[in-house]
């Protein structure tokens, strides 16, 4: 039905108008989109399911990758990109009269995740069929993803989000489905001479699994992403039925909309076994049908758990190895270490998880016990290494003051831990878990995160791509290391100018978006300086208005000041519960309104908040950057993603050096990326001896004084909002280092707006940082993962 572009165009008229009755003009988009979804679905069909039967009949290792978020976005372009049929449908939809990207428009974002953490699960899930690897995610079918943000009186409100309808792409798979139990007890019992141990009087919910296809880059091969819905059991045995009913379908409600905070929520901790016991359950059964001998299985399945929300599927395989398949202790250990591995994404402490025993025994009595036990031993391994070590065997013990330390669970029970960047994993091996690091060294890794550039520069960025490719052919696509063959260019004006030409037009077509969405008009002769990210105190969004706050303030005071013009943008959601985030979001829209309305200062800075930053919206901003904001205080950002998305569009960084950034400094070299602020170290250094003293900067710096002052004296109409901001900085002593900073930005800024003057030796600083951005692919850490930890190897 691609063959051709006739062949398409007859078969879709003849769909749309067998599904609706109506003539071709008078169907929505919305319902065109949900035909010509079909019609991608299935012919995805065909090589989806010999992928599938190729797995059967084959006896190599799967991996499947667990995580409680995906963050997809839409489906259709990347799988169109993907199945190399986007010309034949874009030239047959032309001649209806249809861009495809008005139909594109028209589906919702799969938003089943956060931020970077999510998004991180689906670029490997992009990467993974792209490189022909088995490996398949395994999430949770959340009935509403993260919230929609409106911006209401420069307040963010949140409003429920209904990606489901119209979702085109999952099959559901009823006949998979797999009863999961809660709350009841553990009994004991005798069978062979053996104590064995059995969960009875348990409430139990169906888990009934949806596969989603994930399309490799024109090879054929198709994955897939398997997300659990919560279901009522036919028969749940129980009085109260209509309660039954309503506590079962809350465990696949929501996601959890919190970024980097432990949620400790009942709820959350349902949804975290019941993602790991329907995922363990399936795979098991399915090993089974293949397999006799249950010692192969770390040979032929690996369980990768993103972050430690799916931790649990190390004691629930230990259950299942003892419980039902016959295991000892020991062996079910060696099992279940040989197969489990873990990627550590956090070192702030209010994010590392911890569940207390009161919540956790009664709702999972025999995980639980289990956890019990590998605490036990695990205590005992740690005594007869450091006997006496009272102190730090209680500080690595899994179990300690009535709560479960979901970290140290997942060191103990798997094969592999790494970090996310170089100078995370340093950290994590030297500061945050230095002991367990000491104790097992060989389970330590750093695998630096990636993006896949077929989302985010050959679907995003269609003109700069197919610059590219004339440039240096089109074998960056499956080799994006082949991007360094860009700097070849860095002196050839014709080069450039288009290169200057592509950003322009990009620039243009966000200034669109912006008129439409915000309703604010911005010069597209103006320089971008673009930040995008959740909303966070350690990401310093707050930094960034105060660059703004001393613009507007040196302007007001000297009239011959005139700052190269400059278009701020920011897109933020926070966490609903967070209150200092959501001050944040609306110090961004105050300032926003008086900047913007000022003559005086309106030719030369703009300040535009785009609502409901998401993948979609993201695809539009990062091609049109020319200023990537980065600024993150110095240790707290493991890696960032959105940093690298920049880079891969040409946009140049200012930024700390924090996560990734560093190692993009180091590609980049001093002259194409601008670096500024506390190491590091230095950072660290403060938070374990102290002697930070933000008054010092307070009473020292006018400028700093001038805009805390404004926080709090009436320069914004109400003279109380902010206060709680003013507080963070003064009272409670500034964690983030804002004031520390200050200074340090500001020069840097200045150095941006010099350099940017500059247009030919600018656009050369951002054909570099395109050119380098190629080791930030997703192919490249996937490949990482595939040979040094999931031993691997291509279909
Ligand atoms: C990439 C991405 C993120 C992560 O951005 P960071 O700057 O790394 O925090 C968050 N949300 C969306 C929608 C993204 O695409």
């Amino acid at each position: 039905m691609f063959s051709s572009k006739e062949e398409f165009k007859e078969t879709f008229l003849r769909r749309l108008e067998m599904t609706y009755g109506k003539s071709f003009d008078q169907i929505s988009r919305k319902d065109q989109f949900y035909i010509l979804g079909q019609m991608v679905k299935e012919y995805i069909s065909k090589d989806w399911i010999a992928s599938i039967e190729k797995t059967r009949a084959s006896k190599t290792k799967q991996i499947y990758y667990l995580s409680i978020e995906f963050l997809p976005g839409r489906f259709l372009g990347s799988n169109v990109l993907n199945l190399g049929i986007m010309d034949v449908l874009s030239e047959g939809l032309k001649d209806l009269g249809i861009d495809l990207s008005e139909i594109e428009d028209a589906e919702a974002d799969a938003g089943l995740g956060n931020g970077g953490l999510g998004r991180l699960a689906a670029c490997f899930l992009d990467s993974l069929a792209s490189l022909s690897l088995p490996g398949h995610g395994c999430g949770i079918r959340y009935k509403h993803g993260l919230f929609e943000q409106k911006i209401i009186d420069g307040y963010q409100v949140e409003y429920p989000e209904h990606w489901l309808h119209g979702f085109v792409w999952e099959v559901k798979k009823p006949n998979l489905a797999v009863e999961v139990p809660f709350w009841g007890k553990v009994e004991s019992y005798t069978e062979d001479g053996k104590l064995k141990f059995r969960h009875v009087d348990a409430v139990k919910v169906l888990a009934v699994p949806y596969d989603v296809p994930v399309v490799g880059y024109q090879n054929k091969i198709v994955n897939s992403l398997r997300l659990w819905s919560a279901e009522p059991t036919i028969y749940p045995g129980l009085e109260d039925v209509a309660r039954y009913k309503r506590e079962t379908e809350a465990v696949t409600e929501f996601l959890y909309p919190n970024d980097t905070h432990d949620e400790g929520k009942i709820l959350r901790l349902k949804q975290q076994y019941f993602l790991v016991s329907a995922t363990l359950r399936s795979i098991i059964r399915s090993f089974r049908k293949k397999y006799i001998d249950i010692e192969l299985f770390p040979e032929k399945v690996g369980l990768h758990i993103n972050d430690t929300h799916p931790v649990l599927a190390i004691p629930e395989l230990m259950r299942i190895l003892i419980d039902e398949e016959g295991l000892s202790w020991e062996k079910a250990w060696s099992i279940t270490t040989n197969t489990i591995s873990y990627t550590n994404h956090t070192t702030l402490s209010e994010a590392l998880e911890r569940w207390p025993i009161r919540i956790m025994e009664p709702l999972l009595p025999r995980i639980f016990m289990i956890i019990h036990e590998i605490n036990e031993r695990f205590c005992e391994e740690l005594w007869d290494a450091y006997p006496g070590s009272w102190g730090l065997i209680e500080s690595m013990a899994v179990i300690a003051h009535g709560e479960v330390k979901m970290a140290h669970l997942a060191i103990a029970g798997s094969f592999s831990i790494n970090g996310v960047a170089k100078l995370h994993t340093e950290i994590l091996k030297h500061r945050e878990m230095r002991n367990f690091y000491q104790f097992y060294p060989h389970k330590f890794n750093n695998k630096t995160n990636g993006i896949t550039h077929r989302r985010w520069l050959l679907k995003a960025n269609p003109e700069l791509s197919a610059l590219i490719s004339e440039a240096i052919g089109d074998g960056w696509i499956k080799h994006p290391e082949q991007l360094e063959n860009l700097k070849g260019f860095s002196s050839d004006q014709t080069f450039l100018e288009k290169l200057i030409s592509i950003k322009r037009k990009k620039k243009e077509q966000l200034a669109s978006r912006m008129l439409k969405n915000a309703g604010i008009q911005v010069d597209p002769h103006s320089i971008f300086d673009i930040q995008v990210k959740r909303l966070h105190a350690y990401k310093r969004q707050l930094l960034n208005v105060f660059h703004i706050m001393y613009l507007y303030n040196r302007m007001k005071e000297d009239k011959y000041f005139k700052p190269y013009p400059r278009t701020f943008v920011f897109g933020a959601k926070a966490s609903p519960g967070y209150y200092y985030a959501k001050k944040v979001i609306k110090l961004i829209n105050s300032l926003a309104e008086k900047v913007n309305s000022d003559p005086e200062v309106n030719p030369y800075i703009k300040v535009v908040f785009l609502e409901n930053y998401n993948v979609s919206l993201a695809e539009e901003i990062f091609p049109a950057a020319e200023i990537s904001e980065q600024i993150s205080t110095a240790s707290k950002e493991a890696s960032g993603t959105g940093n690298m998305k920049f880079m891969i569009n040409g946009a140049v960084t200012i930024g700390t050096l924090d996560g990734a950034n560093v190692e993009m400094a180091e590609r980049l070299g001093q002259d194409n990326i601008f670096i500024f602020g506390l190491r590091s170290e230095e950072v660290l250094n403060y938070q374990s001896s102290g002697g930070y003293r933000p008054y010092d900067y307070y009473h020292a710096d006018d400028r700093i004084h001038l805009i805390c002052s404004q926080l709090i004296n009436g320069f914004f109409p109400d003279a109380e909002e902010f206060e709680p901001i003013y507080d963070s900085l003064l009272a409670e002593n500034d964690q983030y280092f804002v004031l520390r900073d200050f200074s340090s930005y500001i020069e840097r800024q200045k150095d941006v707006s010099d350099a940017y003057q500059d247009q030919l030796s600018w656009t050369k600083k951002s054909l570099m940082n395109i050119a380098m951005a190629g080791f930030f692919s997703s192919d490249r850490t996937i490949q990482e993962y595939a040979d040094g930890i999931w031993k691997i190897q291509p279909i």
